[in-house]
């Protein structure tokens, strides 16, 4: 066992919660240390790669032309009867090259002064006095294991996340809580104008949605996300097949992507004492989408204030770090709650009441704004599409509130 000398901050994951975490506190003067287990920042690419508008993104990193693979101009959901809602918003979003943004993350955090360690896998946590000191490590090249000691660690470790658990502060999840996924990149698509395309139904997407994002000329992330549960015992990549088969069968098949997105309800607590959790390790992803890129520079950002507040007073224990709970659930937290429950009404839909959300969706206002989907209008137009759900959605938020 080797000391590898004391941190101010161990940040376990470089994905984009990670080294935004790492960037903010480095930038600050204090010394970060910043472990990703995998050897390449960013690689392999397990995601869809869609974010929201510009000036939401470019709070973080301002996106090039080598970030972004395809503006995001529109809006098009397949009810599963065919009905189709289409809602062009030019300046929705964009498709990025995800490993070019998880790079260029990364390369902040180290510009900012972190020390980046790829091939270095958290094992565990440390522990002084009962509350969070380090990082056990393992070198994965040479297989030897060594101690980080940290006065804080930042716990960024994504959809496969073991520190919120280690910290106490999260259980397995539940099949429900992680959406099985499957994506190929496809060349030779029409994908039509540059919007982005769900598809909902039990034929292809069973308690989740497939998707088409355009990532260019006539190339797209085609995916689909399903619960496990309803999921008749077929995989996730069987569920891709048929996909494919039905919106492009034509198109050439390459990288193809398989892994889980949270869609679990956000986690009480995101600290412990020495201990914070970030991005999609601290359920942060919207729960309704998946979509969790932003969400987790949002909260990074967040959890890095508060560390840095509390690294000036010397006091590091969970009530010191709970200025970034509060944070967190006074912004994208509240949304994400009316998230997690719009959820787990529509995705429980039989197939012909979906096609009926779907049409009383392309007669509703606002349902998009400009900043994507607005939650209270969507509970809106669910509502109003099936009254009885009115009494369904109110039982779910007051017996989830009397849960916390
Ligand atoms: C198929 C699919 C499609 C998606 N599409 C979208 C999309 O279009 N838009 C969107 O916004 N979101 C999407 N998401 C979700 C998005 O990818 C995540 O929400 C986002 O990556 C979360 O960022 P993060 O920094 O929290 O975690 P991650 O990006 O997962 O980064 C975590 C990092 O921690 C590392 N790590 C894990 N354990 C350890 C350990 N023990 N030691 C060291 N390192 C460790 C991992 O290797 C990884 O690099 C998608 C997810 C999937 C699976």
């Amino acid at each position: 066992m080797t000391e590898s000398g004391r941190y101010d901050v161990a940040v376990i994951g470089a994905g984009p919660g990670g080294s935004r975490a790492a960037e903010r506190l480095a930038r600050l003067g204090h010394r970060v240390l910043l472990l990703e287990k995998r050897e390449r920042v960013g690689h392999p690419v397990r995601c869809a790669e869609a974010v929201g508008p510009r000036e939401d993104v470019e709070r973080y990193l301002a996106l090039d032309d080598t970030l972004v693979s395809s503006p995001v101009d529109g809006v098009t959901v397949v009810a599963p009867d065919g009905t189709r809602f289409e809602r062009g918003f030019p300046g929705a979003g964009f498709v990025v090259d995800r490993e070019a943004f998880d790079r260029r993350l990364s390369e902040a955090a180290t510009a900012a002064g972190a020390e980046l360690r790829t091939g270095h896998q958290a094992m565990g946590l440390l522990r002084e006095d009962g509350r969070v000191a380090g990082v056990r490590v393992k070198d994965l090249r040479r297989g030897a294991e060594y101690d980080a000691r940290a006065a804080v660690v930042v716990g960024a470790d994504g959809v496969e996340s073991l520190s919120p658990r280690w910290a106490g502060l999260k259980e397995h999840y539940r099949p429900e809580e992680i959406f099985s996924c499957a994506q190929h990149l496809v060349e030779g698509i029409d994908a039509g104008r540059a919007f982005i395309e769900f598809h909902l139904g039990r034929r292809f997407a069973p308690g989740g949605y497939a998707w088409v994002f355009p990532k260019g000329k006539d190339r797209a992330n085609v995916g689909v996300g399903v619960n496990p549960l309803m999921a008749d015992g077929k995989t996730a990549v069987q569920y891709l097949d048929a996909f494919l088969a039905h919106r492009c069968p034509g198109g050439a098949r390459g990288r193809l992507v398989v892994g889980g997105c949270v869609v679990a309800r956000g986690l009480p607590r995101l600290a412990a004492d020495g201990y914070v959790a970030v991005g999609e390790a601290a359920n942060q992803n919207n729960p309704f989408s998946g979509g969790g890129i932003v969400n987790a520079l949002e909260g990074a950002d967040m959890a890095a204030g508060a560390v840095a507040r509390a690294l000036e007073r010397g006091r590091l224990s969970a009530r010191d770090l709970s200025s970034y709970e509060k944070a967190w659930k006074r912004s994208t937290g509240r949304a994400n709650e009316a998230f997690f429950h719009a959820a787990r009404i529509f995705y429980a839909l039989a197939d012909e009441e979906l096609s009926r959300v779907v049409r009383e969706l392309s007669r509703a206002k606002g349902v998009i704004g400009g900043k994507g989907v607005e939650p209270r209008r969507m509970i809106q137009a669910l509502v109003v599409s099936h009254p009885r759900l009115l009494v369904q959605f109110l039982g779910y938020w007051l017996g989830a509130k009397r849960r916390r």
